[in-house]
């Protein structure tokens, strides 16, 4: 089993020079997921020289997120006995997969086990991958669990068991490429990195389980070397990190992340949102909204996306598409219709799939883009709200059930633009 640290923690870089210091063969540290200055230090800590170290990172990682090597003896650029050193303090390891299941509309969904961190236990964590025909969409989770109670949410039913580490971050969108073939074949010799339009995954939204605001730090690292160029090399227009509504984290993400950014909105009025949403009543509309207009970067071309779950009765009249029109006017915007997903308990119905269009259409005309998201991964349980850890996963009856009462729709919330 991968032993790695706890990257959670304010000491980090102190635990890992400590760690690497006392020379701990047995916890091997994994290196995805550090950054720069973190890699730097770890190998300056295992004997490479300063002045190498530099190079020696960004070789490192042009291995490790370009060709997705998890060998140090491949590493042909590298001696031969760095290579040791590294094999010998290191280690790139993939954790613990516990289920893959593939939907017959190629959704897929992966079980991850991460190792404990500290004194807790094993969590589990699920990822989707959503084929379409333009695009390839990772969805990824930031949290074990979530510290929110969206009514409508199952991950909301779930108390939050802890945030993600970068590293466990970094291996939902790894094990994903890994699995799908964006990585290069490894005995396929010189070739290149897999280009851009030939991938799998080509965009990803942090709209798994839990709110990656609340584990700022973690989702940042992340998301930096998934979008560096000599990370994972995604452009930063093909990540979208989704919030409820964390004001004080939204500037912090355009300016520090640049990732593109979707709004969970879900209802027209404080009273309401309060109700379904319940961080409004820390950050009402009127705040949450100012902050998208401030969103740094935010242009016609770099549109926020609101999402907009259509519980039936609750939010979906035209008076409520009316209001939301105005709410967003001078938004550079796009709407995203989520037709509700149910679960067993969920006090929700969604909406009449009439209502819905007849919702669209109203937005529509006045001018916004606003896509109904359309089933996906019913069949495995793949879409949004759905997701939570084996503490909480459903017995085979119950999923029976469960698959029962999607007569209607399951829809998914992954969206971002090129
Ligand atoms: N915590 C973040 C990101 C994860 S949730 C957030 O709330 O934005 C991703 C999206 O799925 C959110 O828009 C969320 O409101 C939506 N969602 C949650 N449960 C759902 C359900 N049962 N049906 C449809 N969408 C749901
Ligand atoms: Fe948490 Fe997002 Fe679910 Fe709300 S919708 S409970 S913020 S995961």
């Amino acid at each position: 089993m991968p032993l790695s640290i706890d990257l959670n923690d304010s000491d980090t870089r102190a635990d890992l020079s400590a760690k690497v210091a006392a020379g701990a063969p047995a916890e091997k540290i994994n290196l995805i997921g550090l950054d720069r200055a973190e890699l730097r230090d770890a190998l300056i800590k295992v004997g490479v020289p300063e002045k190498q170290a530099r190079m020696r990172a960004s070789q490192l990682w042009q291995w490790i997120y370009w060709y997705g090597h998890q060998d140090f003896s491949a590493m042909s650029n590298i001696a031969k006995p760095l290579r040791a050193m590294l094999e010998q303090h290191f280690t790139l390891d993939r954790p613990e997969l516990v289920e893959e299941q593939s939907s017959e509309d190629g959704t897929r969904k992966w079980l991850f086990r991460f190792p404990p961190r500290g004194a807790g236990k094993p969590v589990e964590v699920e990822t989707v991958y959503i084929p379409e025909s333009d695009r390839g969409t990772l969805c990824i989770s930031s949290q074990v669990g979530c510290t929110l109670t969206c009514t409508f949410c199952h991950t909301g039913t779930q108390k939050l068991v802890r945030n993600l580490t970068s590293e466990e971050i970094l291996m939902q969108l790894i094990v994903a490429r890994d699995r799908l073939g964006d990585f290069p074949d490894k005995d396929a010799e010189g070739q290149g990195f897999v280009p851009e339009g030939d991938r799998k995954v080509t965009n990803i939204v942090m709209m798994g389980m839990g709110e990656p605001l609340y584990n700022f730090d973690n989702v940042k690292k992340a998301l930096l070397i998934a979008s560096d160029n000599e990370g994972l090399s995604l452009s930063k227009r093909r990540i979208t990190l989704s919030t409820s509504g964390v004001v004080p984290g939204i500037e912090k993400t355009g300016d520090e992340i640049g990732c593109m950014l979707a709004i969970s909105l879900h209802a027209t009025n404080d009273d309401l949102r309060d109700e379904i949403v319940p961080i409004n009543k820390k950050y009402n509309i009127d705040e949450l909204l100012d902050a998208c207009r401030n969103y740094p970067g935010v242009s016609n071309a770099k549109r926020i996306t609101f999402e907009y779950v259509m519980l039936k009765g609750v939010n979906d009249s035209l008076n409520d598409a009316k209001e939301l029109v105005r709410l967003l006017k001078g938004i550079p915007a796009k709407i995203n219709l989520i037709p509700f997903n149910p679960w067993p308990g969920s006090a929700y119905e969604c909406s009449d799939w009439n209502q819905i269009e007849k919702f669209a259409d109203f937005v529509n005309a006045n001018g916004y883009a606003s896509p109904i998201r359309t089933p996906r991964g019913r069949d495995i349980l793949a879409a949004c709200g759905q997701l939570k850890s084996e503490s909480e996963r459903m017995r085979k009856r119950e999923r029976e059930a469960l698959n029962a009462m999607h007569a209607m729709v399951a829809g998914h919330g992954a969206d971002s633009d090129t």
